[in-house]
């Protein structure tokens, strides 16, 4: 990660005379709204959050997500090989999120006909499709990196009034950069999905890093990569466009887990030279 937060470890002994046994854990990320923590305990432990179980990989890491809306706290129990147990509660931070307006859109992208309503669903079937992945690759552990440069046009989480009206918060972030700027990966993975036109996406790529996250590149001019190619973190993937819901040429960069929206800034860090 572009960006360290601070590392909270947990280290239990057991104090029985005679017995070595001891339970590591490590939690590596901002705890934050929109926030992803990359947690770390020993190969074999099983993780719970809030009662549901997660992946661990062969090397003992695990991710949790807190959505834009995450509650205050989340709790997470450590199931150690040894048959020990860590049980923390993560308080989450909350964050207000600011109102942005964008007029001059298309009325039928706002208000879709009962036609387009069927494109969209059809959309989002395939999205959904990808978002249930839960591939044992840990590919996110490459760290990442911002797949396109330019300011921030829009930020994570804002509250949407499109052409006055009110609409889904926003859910990633946007780049502004010149039509026919490269689009790169952000994290190594696996292109999980290319589609040429969706209704509101455009030309989008979605690429699965493992354990459920993904990250997802929309409005492209043009796509450089075909479903199941492997990436690294920096591969040319595409090209920024303006295709589907736009007013202006723009990378719109998504992060999810499973179906949880995460703020991709916090992962990036601050974009360098840029801002
Ligand atoms: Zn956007």
């Amino acid at each position: 990660m572009a960006r360290r937060w601070g590392v909270l470890s947990v280290f239990l002994a057991c104090w029985l005379p005679g017995v070595a046994a001891a339970g590591s854990l490590s939690l590596d990320g901002p705890w934050i709204q929109g926030g992803l923590v990359i947690g770390t305990t020993e190969p074999g432990a099983k993780v719970f959050i809030d009662g549901r179980s997660v992946r661990v990989s062969a090397g003992g890491v695990f991710l949790i997500g807190f959505g834009r809306d995450s509650k205050a706290a989340t709790r997470l129990r450590v199931v150690h090989p040894d048959g020990s147990s860590t049980d923390k509660s993560l308080s989450v931070a909350r964050r207000d999120y600011p109102e942005q307006r964008i007029d001059g859109l298309p009325d039928r992208q706002v208000t879709p006909s009962p036609e387009d309503l069927k494109r969209i669903k059809a959309d989002n079937a395939k999205i959904a499709g990808v978002r249930s992945r839960d591939s044992d690759r840990a590919d996110f552990t490459s760290g990442f990196a911002w797949p396109a440069q330019g300011p921030i046009s829009g930020g994570f989480g804002s509250r949407r009034i499109l052409n006055g009206r009110p609409r889904r918060p926003h859910n990633g972030v946007d780049v502004a950069a010149p039509r026919g700027s490269a689009v790169a990966a952000a994290a190594d993975g696996v292109v999980a999905l290319t589609h040429p036109d969706m209704f509101f996406t455009g030309k989008t790529v979605m690429i699965d890093h493992g354990h459920g996250l993904l990250s997802v590149y929309v409005h492209m001019d043009d796509i450089l990569v075909a479903d199941g190619q492997r990436v690294k973190k920096g591969t040319p993937i595409g090209t920024v466009g303006k295709t589907g819901r736009v007013t202006g040429p723009h990378l719109h960069w998504g992060m999810s887990l499973f179906g949880t929206h995460l703020d991709p800034a916090l992962l990036a860090g601050p974009m360098e030279g840029v801002r």
